[in-house]
């Protein structure tokens, strides 16, 4: 598990050079540490190396791991960036620190009845599907201002930013540029884009939040796909 250590202080120095070419200050970037179809010692020893924050793409695999590692729960910032099913969102609201997959109507409405019933307030990013692939989960482009708009005035939900993942087989960096015009137009802070593939570009584009799962835990049981626990 030491080399978990190391590749996490690897990706770190990779963030610190591609902030010093940006001319931005590191502190400017929240690295996301995904821990999906890893287990809490995987989590632990990222932990240990200095990982606060964490994502995680299933509600059930994201319980089991935040029960295991109880102990740490004040020290970790847990993140959702998986889709989200309405009938989650209780569990969700109850167990994140911050949801990204806020994708559809039928969710943010949810989210905010859960919200209000629980008193619990995570953190929210709208997911923005900027490839407009039919299999992907996140709002439209072009429904974004709209969908954002019906968040806040009319669920009285405060969204801090975009989070979006190109399409596979397309270059990042175009849909890195649109999430960030419509954050920007929208007074959006946050923009979570960049995998392990792709980080520095996101953060050439103006990322805030990385997403790095592999070049940190190493492949997945099944590389590209997301595996269900
Ligand atoms: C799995 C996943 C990541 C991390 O992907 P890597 O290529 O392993 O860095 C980032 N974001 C989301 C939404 C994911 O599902």
């Amino acid at each position: 598990m030491a080399i978990i250590g190391e590749q996490l202080a690897r990706v770190q120095r990779r963030i610190a050079l591609a902030c010093e070419a940006g001319g931005r200050p590191v502190h400017s970037v929240t690295l996301l540490a995904v821990s999906k179809t890893f287990g809490a010692d995987a989590v632990r020893s990222a932990f240990d190396a200095g990982a606060r924050r964490f994502g995680e793409n299933y509600v059930q695999e994201a319980v089991d791991k935040i029960e295991a590692l109880a102990g740490l729960r004040e020290s970790i910032e847990w993140h959702l960036i998986g889709p989200l099913q309405s009938n989650k969102a209780r569990e969700a609201v109850e167990l994140f620190d911050v949801i990204e997959t806020v994708d559809r109507p039928k969710i943010a409405e949810a989210l905010a009845d859960a919200m209000a019933k629980s008193g619990r307030t995570p953190r929210l990013l709208v997911q923005v599907n900027t490839g407009a692939e039919p299999q992907k989960a996140g709002v439209a482009p072009e429904v974004a201002d709209a969908f954002l708009a019906n968040c806040r005035d009319r669920l009285g939900l405060k969204v801090e930013g975009l989070m979006c993942i190109p399409p596979a087989d397309q270059q990042a960096s175009p849909h890195f540029a649109l999430l960030a015009t419509i954050a920007g137009r929208n007074g959006l802070d946050v923009l979570s884009m960049g995998m392990s593939a792709d980080f520095e570009l996101g953060l050439q584009l103006g990322a805030t939040h990385v997403r790095v799962g592999s070049a940190i835990f190493g492949q997945r049981a099944r590389p590209g796909q997301v595996v269900r626990a």
